[in-house]
């Protein structure tokens, strides 16, 4: 059994992803309640079978450690779609600072976009005005809910309410 569960945090904001395990554990120890269970799947004991909990919801609030989404190659790619922020192919992605490192650019959410090699290396270290090359979208910092949907993509829309 290697489905996933949304946990939510006692005022119903997402807090984690844990196993079905887990979160049935917590819910039998009355740590948490059962908000959605998955269409018609069944835990079952020897005498008994339990519908199989979706999303879960805990009974007291946990103050969650800021839930940053890492500042990683993969991640900016998945933040961009994969997709060149300046000609929007999808081939031959590497990185870009929009600012140039050695015009003070640093290295963050708002500062990297993905490039394809060809226009990272027409940009070269010049910033976009410069170059004459207009971003697509404006680079944002995500939030961690994006990335908590993406997990909620193989469990049907029992997660989508919660992760508006
Ligand atoms: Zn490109």
């Amino acid at each position: 059994m290697n489905s996933r569960v949304l946990v939510l945090n006692q005022d119903f904001s997402p807090l984690m992803v844990c196993s079905v395990q887990r979160a049935f554990v917590l819910v039998y120890l009355n740590k948490s309640e059962m908000i959605r269970p998955a269409n018609g799947h069944k835990l079952h004991s020897v005498t008994q079978s339990f519908p199989m909990p979706s999303v879960i919801r805990l009974n007291r609030y946990v103050r969650a450690p800021y839930k940053g989404v890492a500042l990683t190659r993969q991640n900016i790619f998945k933040r961009d779609n994969f997709e060149c922020q300046y000609c929007g192919t999808k081939r031959e992605l590497t990185l870009d600072h929009i600012i140039p490192s050695s015009k003070g650019g640093q290295h963050t959410w708002v500062n990297l976009v993905t490039a394809c090699k060809s226009c990272n290396a027409k940009k070269g270290d010049f910033t976009p005005e410069e170059a004459g090359m207009p971003l697509r979208k404006k680079p944002h910092k995500p939030s961690y809910s994006l990335f908590l949907r993406e997990l909620s993509t193989h469990h049907g829309n029992e997660w989508d309410e919660f992760l508006a």
